[in-house]
């Protein structure tokens, strides 16, 4: 679940991207003693590796020999767990100033405030957005009774909720939204889901005991007044046109990625990408970073561990802006007992 927004905080460095790449910069960030807070718009850490290909195995990453998106996801967390970063998902890394005091101040969507004296972008391919239905009247229903995520279940407490959509994200809402809903209908243009087997055969359960309705069809027209969903048109070579009545109505059609906000930040870029110093990964902007997939320079490979040896670069660059009186000591994590101490390995 997100946060709650609307909240304000104080930290070293502020990662926008979830990614494995700004998931492995908390680690390397945190041995220097650096605290993050990370923002993401997805509602879960891993990008590409979490929301593209989950369940493909990875055969490049140094030293593991085989390891899936999702479980390379787990890990990462797992190893930066120890630096205590604090994790705003669901939430477009939007405005970004710089106060008078030198330091950043990134305002997000949902109104969550974060300072610090340094922001590393590691936006990947960019944020991923809802793919939206091609629909008459669409712009008059978002964001009102219509939505491409559920960013607070509560919200639709005691609604006649539709879902659409046939792959996890409208499976896995299916299931978790059903108990708090009064009424849920899922839409699909056919009977077959792109979805986990355990998640499609709980949807079916709960379709058999009469708790969802299954509606196989395609949407036409969406219905009702000021921005409120009265109902939804669908249409099969079978029955024809019929309505299903709603309240509110959840889109699942997949994600795309686009530069987004990041692109009005003034970072001078080049085709999208973000060119960066290969010394530290500074961008044109002092005291602004760019790792992984979205940075540019002669010779960027797009691979995951490249984003893993420009975090680290990256950190060294970051220590002299969030502790400017301090020396950089370098350290093995194999000789240092301070940080063995920090992640609990000694
Ligand atoms: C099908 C496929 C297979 C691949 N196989 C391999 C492989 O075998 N080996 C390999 O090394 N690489 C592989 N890659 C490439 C690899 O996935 C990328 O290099 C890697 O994901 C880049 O990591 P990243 O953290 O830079 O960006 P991403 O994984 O793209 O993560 C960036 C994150 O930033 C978030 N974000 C961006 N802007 C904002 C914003 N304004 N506000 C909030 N959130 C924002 C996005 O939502 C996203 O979660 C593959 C890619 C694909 C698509």
């Amino acid at each position: 679940m997100p946060d709650a927004g609307s909240q304000s905080y104080k930290t070293d460095v502020i990662i926008i991207g979830a990614g494995p790449v700004g998931l492995f910069a908390i680690f390397e960030l945190g041995l220097l003693g650096l605290s993050s807070h990370v923002v993401d718009i997805l509602d879960r850490p891993g990008g590409q590796c979490a929301e593209l290909y989950p369940e493909k195995a990875i055969l490049d990453i140094p030293s593991r020999l085989k390891i899936t998106g999702q479980e390379l996801s787990q890990d990462l967390m797992a190893q930066a767990a120890p630096f205590h970063p604090t994790f705003h998902f669901q939430q477009m890394a939007e405005k970004l100033e710089k106060l008078e005091s030198g330091h950043w101040r990134l305002v997000t969507d949902l109104g969550t405030v974060i300072e610090a004296p340094v922001i590393v972008v590691a936006g990947g391919g960019g944020s991923f957005m809802p793919k939206k239905p091609k629909l008459e009247r669409l712009e008059e229903f978002e964001n009102k009774s219509l939505f491409y995520s559920v960013r607070k279940m509560e919200q639709f407490r005691g609604k006649n909720v539709l879902i659409a959509g046939g792959g996890d994200s409208a499976l896995d809402w299916v299931v978790n939204l059903q108990p708090v809903v009064a009424g849920m209908s899922l839409v699909h243009r056919r009977n077959e889901f792109r979805g986990m087997q355990v998640t499609v055969d709980q949807m079916y359960s709960l379709v058999e005991a009469g708790k969802v309705s299954l509606q196989i069809g395609d949407i036409l027209r969406l219905n009702g007044d000021n921005g409120q969903l009265k109902s939804v048109t669908l249409k099969n070579a079978e029955k024809g046109e019929w309505d299903v009545a709603c309240d509110a109505m959840l889109a699942f059609y997949g994600l795309t990625m686009k530069l987004g906000p990041i692109a009005d930040w003034g970072l001078n870029l080049e085709h999208n990408h973000v060119p960066v110093s290969t010394e530290n990964f500074e961008t044109s902007t002092p005291g602004i970073f760019c790792i992984g997939d979205m940075c540019a320079y002669p010779g960027k490979l797009k691979l995951i561990l490249s984003g893993f040896h420009e975090s680290a670069l990256m950190a060294h660059g970051c220590f002299h802006y969030a502790r400017p009186n301090q020396k950089l000591r370098f350290e093995h994590t194999t000789s240092s007992s301070a940080i063995q101490a920090k992640i609990g390995a000694s």
